[in-house]
């Protein structure tokens, strides 16, 4: 088997990569050429932390595996390392035997924050300017960066509940040469585009803080509780996500379905717009809500890439196992 361990990682995929393979992989999803299995994610009792896993098959893409990991939140202040920590496995689907092992952890990011950026291809204005970020952690600049590569944005606003960590956001938009402005959530109406990327257990952005025609890819929320926006906006919005079984059980969608307000058949696959089976957008007006709640699909997609890729450079070590 081949490893690749975490430091091999930044040097080997590009977010150009990983937007290709999860562009794909939505895609491969809605038209029944892959699926993910159930999510298994675990409140484990201990440092607070969720662990799970999300496993999944692309036949079209012949990958098969699993990401284990989850989101330990005292990770930065007490061991000076991320919140998030992953491995992702995969195996031979001819054989099962075990073909490789891949750090996870940026490389979640990079698929998360593809994700996103999927989302703003297909579904965000031509002509939004104005970009706006609710939340300023780990995920964000990730976020942010591969998002201003999606629209000619002119603008950067930011939410953070602690505003001291937006100089991280503050510091990507300058590196993109876009001007940055801290703003309450209010200010949010501004926005062309948002994307929220917090653990919160409460709605954050409400519907009042959105405008007409807005984008708005929800990124944060992966688990059973976890809510980042009120269910008015999602009732008022045309509701996208990466997997509707997840969407209603562990997305963003979970509240909005539980209060009866949408209901799974309101939310549409964002690869059913890639494959041109769905619209996506249909006005101007219209608010478009991505619920991106992180598939084993995508974990895999860019994994297989990483290891063909480091296997080529010289950089996987071989473990006879
Ligand atoms: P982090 O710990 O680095 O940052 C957390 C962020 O959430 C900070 O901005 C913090 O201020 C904010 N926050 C925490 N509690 C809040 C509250 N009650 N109200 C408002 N803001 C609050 O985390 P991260 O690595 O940036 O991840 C952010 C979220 O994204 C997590 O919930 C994580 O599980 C989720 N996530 C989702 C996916 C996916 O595929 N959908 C992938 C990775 C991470």
């Amino acid at each position: 088997m081949w490893i690749v361990p975490e430091r091999e990682i930044a040097d080997l995929v590009s977010r150009q990569a990983a937007f290709d393979a999860v562009e794909k992989v939505f895609a491969a999803m809605a038209a029944g050429d892959a699926r993910n299995f159930p999510v298994v994610r675990e409140a484990i009792g201990h440092e607070d932390a969720l662990y799970g896993f999300k496993g999944g098959f692309d036949r079209a893409g012949l990958a098969l595996g699993l990401k284990a990991g989850g989101y330990w939140p005292h990770n930065m202040e007490r061991q000076g390392l991320i919140n998030h920590q992953s491995t992702i496995i995969l195996f031979d689907p001819d054989s099962g035997k075990v073909k490789a092992m891949v750090g996870g952890n940026l490389l979640t990011a990079l698929r998360t924050a593809a994700a996103s950026s999927v989302s703003i291809r297909h579904l965000a204005r031509k002509d939004a300017k104005v970009i706006g970020m609710v939340g300023a952690g780990h995920q964000a600049t990730f976020q942010l960066r591969a998002a201003l590569e999606q629209r000619d944005f002119e603008k950067v606003i930011g939410w953070n509940r602690n505003p001291d960590r937006l100089a991280r956001l503050e510091a990507v938009a300058g590196e993109a040469g876009v001007p940055f402005e801290a703003v309450e959530l209010e200010g949010m109406r501004q926005a062309d585009v948002i994307i929220t990327i917090v653990s919160s257990f409460d709605p954050v952005v409400l519907a009042s803080h959105v405008s007409a025609g807005t984008h708005v890819a929800c990124m944060g929320t992966d688990t059973k509780g976890k809510q980042e926006v009120a269910p008015e906006l999602l009732a008022a919005a045309r509701v996208f996500t990466d997997e509707v079984a997840q969407s209603v059980s562990i997305g963003e969608a979970q509240h909005a379905v539980a209060q009866g307000m949408i209901t799974a058949a309101d939310v549409a696959q964002l690869g059913a717009v890639i494959n041109g089976s769905h619209p996506g957008r249909s006005s101007d007006d219209q608010i478009t809500l991505f619920d991106g709640t992180g598939v084993g699909l995508q974990d895999l997609a860019v994994a297989s890439a990483v290891v063909d890729l480091a296997v080529d450079k010289g950089l996987a070590i071989e473990v006879d196992f």
